[in-house]
């Protein structure tokens, strides 16, 4: 391989930084990297920014294509940090009260995981009586990471200033709640006693899997106490006026602002280091072909870490490449995007749902709310997904694949009838996206959604660095810690912002 730059990319002045996807995580990064003065050029295969949590158009509705809900948006919150340091205003917003209202198909009343603190204490008493020692271990464990968090630790620490940083963030309650880095939140609830109680068990599967992709028996300890308590005050989830596309549109405006310059329709196909020490990146603008070239100083890949393989080839250390490649595979999904009158639905149905089941899956909802944006008067989107093997859905040859994707739309379609007491001839609107789908509008491989799954060997201190071990080339994303949703993504921007402006003698401190 030739160590000389194209000469497509030799007549070319190299980009100060060039971020590689405008999902939140790549948003987030390239306005940061602006904003402290850096030439930025931000990359996006697809047509819009957003990713994951983009949205798309069909007739009248506008549909959120994965992330539904966000959180971090309270005062001092990550995405409300940032927006605050970028100079920007947060997208309109209203609170999710309750976040979740999850049937766990028990016969039993569902569950109310409502924001007020006292409220979700005496609805989670009357349905998992005994359980107090549990959701106080986890309040406590919450607060020893949430004050960990505040102080912007980098994890896993690749070098002696992301190691300063992260043990200047450690408290006395993080020295003793490592004690449980290895732990999962069943083991948590064996300590306190609670291992028996199906239902509470049934309830954590649920909710776990949204934010970690695992169910309890293998979510880390650390990781779920926190996240069974993002829904209450002082944090909480909120539903975006509009659509999704608020959250990166208010991004792409903090971009603009700073001077930053966005390339729609321009996908990465490769990248390597030349000579020296800059990095060529070769791109594809809109399917056309031949591709060109173009040189910087930085690259920031804001991508899933499972596409490097394939961006550098053999530029790749080995160790890294074994490492990366061992990665266990994430989910996907399947997500029906649907509509349906007002009136169909229950009286005062909440903005999302979550029903128990097995075929072909437990199912998570989503119902716009009348005048936000998303369907016209009297109507209301319904959004459910569900997570899904991915590699399967690409082994299909096109009839097993139509016919596969029909019985999986037609199955989310019943559940959806049964749970929300819906007559099939209701439906104004049904499709279904599979990993397929998700493969072609994120370019993630295999459509993988979310980052590498919270168990004990993946997260925090075990996960992947955001410093690589190629010098100039850094990560962000769901796969980085703090890992996915777009709350965490943003955090993973501000990490690997920070280090590479560090590299260049550069700070970037955000308010706390
Ligand atoms: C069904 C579903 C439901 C979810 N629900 C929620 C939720 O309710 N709340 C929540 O907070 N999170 C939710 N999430 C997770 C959340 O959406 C993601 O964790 C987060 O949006 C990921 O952001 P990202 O920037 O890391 O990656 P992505 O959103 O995947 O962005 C990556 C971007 O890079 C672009 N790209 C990829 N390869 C290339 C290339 N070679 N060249 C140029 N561009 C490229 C892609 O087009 C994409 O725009 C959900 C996800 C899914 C799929």
């Amino acid at each position: 391989m030739s160590e000389l730059p194209s000469a497509d990319a030799r007549q070319q002045d190299p980009r100060d930084v060039v971020v590689v996807g405008a999902g939140i995580a790549g948003l987030s990064a390239a306005a940061l990297l602006a904003r402290a003065g850096l030439a930025v050029e931000l990359l996006e295969a697809h047509h819009q920014s957003g990713g994951c949590a983009g949205t798309f158009r069909r007739g009248p509705y506008t549909f959120d294509v994965g992330a539904t809900q966000v959180a971090g948006l309270e005062p001092g919150g990550s995405h409300a940090r940032l927006f605050r340091h970028l100079g920007v205003p947060l997208p309109a917003a209203t609170p999710l009260d309750p976040a979740c209202v999850v049937h766990l198909d028990d016969g039993g009343e569902p569950v109310h995981v409502w924001r007020d603190p006292q409220r979700w204490q005496a609805e989670r008493q009357r349905h998992f009586p005994g359980s107090e020692p549990f959701w106080r271990l986890c309040t406590a464990l919450h607060r020893a990471n949430w004050r960990f968090a505040a102080g912007d630790p980098v994890l896993p620490p690749r070098s002696p200033g992301d190691l300063a940083r992260t043990l200047r963030a450690l408290g006395p309650a993080n020295l003793a709640s490592a004690l449980l880095a290895a732990s999962t939140v069943a083991d948590l609830l064996a300590l306190c006693g609670c291992g028996g109680d199906r239902r509470l068990r049934r309830f954590l599967d649920l909710q776990l899997r949204l934010y970690s992709q695992e169910p309890a028996d293998r979510t880390a300890a650390l990781y779920g106490a926190t996240v069974l308590a993002v829904a209450q005050e002082p944090l909480g989830l909120w539903h975006l006026q509009g659509s999704m596309q608020a959250l990166s549109g208010q991004l792409e405006l903090a971009l603009q602002l700073a001077g930053g310059r966005l390339r729609l329709r321009h996908r990465l196909s490769g990248l390597r280091r030349t000579a020296s020490g800059l990095w060529e990146l070769t791109v594809n603008r809109g399917g056309q072909s031949p591709s060109s070239t173009l040189l910087a100083r930085d690259v920031v890949l804001a991508i899933p870490p499972q596409a490097l393989p394939d961006l550098l080839g053999d530029g790749l250390p080995q160790g890294y490449r074994r490492r990366l490649q061992g990665l266990a595979d994430p989910s996907g999904a399947l997500v029906l995007y649907g509509a349906v009158p007002r009136p169909a639905l229950p009286a005062a149905v909440p903005n999302h749902l979550q029903f128990n089941g097995t075929s072909p899956g437990s199912l998570f909802v989503s119902v716009s709310e009348e005048g936000d944006g998303r369907a016209p008067a009297g109507q209301a989107t319904v959004i459910a997904s569900v997570f899904t093997p991915a590699r399967p859905w690409f082994a299909l040859e096109a009839s097993a694949y139509d016919a596969a994707k029909a019985e999986a739309l037609r199955a989310i379609q019943a559940g959806l009838e049964r749970g929300l007491g819906l007559p099939r001839e209701a439906w104004l609107h049904a499709e279904l996206a599979t990993p397929r789908g998700f493969a072609r509008w994120t370019s993630r491989p295999f459509g993988f959604v979310g980052g590498l799954g919270q168990r004990p060997r993946n997260f925090g201190p075990f996960g992947l660095a955001s410093r690589t071990p190629l010098r100039g080339l850094w990560l962000c994303g769901d796969a980085i810690y703090p890992g996915e949703g777009t709350a965490g993504v943003s955090l993973s921007a501000l990490t690997a912002s920070r280090q590479l402006l560090a590299s260049r003698g550069l700070s970037l401190e955000l308010e706390p």
